[in-house]
């Protein structure tokens, strides 16, 4: 996104960056449902923050409550050290929202939208022109608002937080209504907006999103944080096996099961799937066996550390389903 204004001073020189959000000890109950319970986190400038969680977690009511939409019953927030409720007129020029349930001037067309958005927070001129761009909205700039179709619609809501290029932008599950190529469109906007020297606070189901965007992630399961870190090191910390892939029919079950470091068999889609923490050893033996042709070797990832947090009795079983669920597999022990 060329438009994107590099930021000019977001910390004092020499001294480390301050916080761009200090969550402390926030709680929010709604009637006997405790959507948030006692979180506790804080965002540097410039970092790209990612809330992960099941359906429920309890991430929209989170982030509504750090941009100052909601208020939180115990506990505080700060965004640039300034608390967003009640309402500080002067903290809203410097941050964007997206919300799960963007409000739309739906008889104005896709340009007078973000036009009277980008009056609102006074934005340049040409902002408008640029922001629609950005987000792949050109050709539908003279398209009412009402005709959009819903991906349309996302990525308006999109640069209705961008438009006034914000310090700090919170975006809720923006890819969830975006076909692919409109998803790997939006990660370029938003990696120019990183490089800008933005602040990205981000919700998403998306597990490879949050790798290929986040400095560092949250897992929010029952309205409680479970871990927060970069996505490489829950990885890593995680020590989930490598999963070896093979057609189905070329080796025996019980002999892939008595392969040294073999730790589990199993059947999913068309393959037999070796789980192993010695890949190198498997793979070697497996080429002694019966060749490499068509094997597939899958290394952990953050889905696999994922669904170990979430997939407790207590998790919205969808999110499971939604991440690929096992439930059809069938395992052998070796
Ligand atoms: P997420 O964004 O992770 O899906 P939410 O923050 O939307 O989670 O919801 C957390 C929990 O709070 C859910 O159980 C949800 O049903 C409940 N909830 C959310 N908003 C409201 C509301 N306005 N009134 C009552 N319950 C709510
Ligand atoms: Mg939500």
């Amino acid at each position: 996104m060329s438009e994107v204004q590099a930021m000019s001073s977001t910390h004092p020189a020499g001294g480390p960056p301050s916080a761009a959000v200090r969550v402390e000890a926030v709680s929010k109950r709604y009637g006997d449902r405790l959507a948030v319970d006692g979180v506790s986190l804080e965002i540097s400038q410039g970092e790209f923050f990612g809330l992960l969680g099941p359906n429920g977690a309890g991430k929209s009511t989170l982030v509504e409550i750090m941009e100052g939409l909601r208020r939180a019953d115990t506990g505080s927030v700060a965004l640039f050290g300034r608390s967003p409720w009640p309402r500080d007129t002067g903290l809203l020029p410097r941050i964007g929202v997206q919300t799960q349930s963007s409000a739309f001037f739906v008889r104005q067309t896709a340009h007078e939208h973000l036009r009277t958005v980008a009056a609102l927070y006074g934005a340049r001129p040409g902002s408008v022109d640029a922001t629609l761009e950005a987000v792949g909205l050109t050709a539908q700039r003279k398209v009412r608002v009402e005709n959009l179709s819903g991906g349309q619609r996302q990525r308006l809501a999109i640069a209705s937080a961008l438009v006034h290029g914000p310090e700090l932008i919170f975006l809720d599950e923006p890819t969830a209504a975006l076909d692919p190529q409109a998803r790997r469109a939006l990660w370029e906007v938003l990696r120019g907006l990183k490089a800008a020297g933005r602040t990205i606070v981000y919700t998403t189901h998306h597990l490879d999103e949050a790798e290929a965007l986040c400095d560092r992630i949250a897992i929010l399961v029952d309205g409680r944080i479970a871990v927060t870190d970069s996505p490489h090191r829950l990885v890593a910390a995680a020590q989930a096996p490598s999963r070896l892939l093979l057609p189905l029919g070329r080796l025996d079950r019980a002999l892939a099961a008595g392969i040294d470091g073999v730790e589990r068999v199993s059947e999913q889609g068309g393959s037999l799937v070796l789980e192993t923490h010695a890949p190198g050893q498997v793979l070697s033996a497996v080429d002694r066996l019966v060749g490499l042709d068509g094997v597939q070797t899958r290394t952990p990832s953050l889905e696999d550390v994922y669904l170990d947090l979430t997939s407790s009795p207590t998790a919205a079983p969808d999110a499971a389903n939604a991440a690929g669920s096992p439930a059809a597999e069938t395992t052998t022990e070796p």
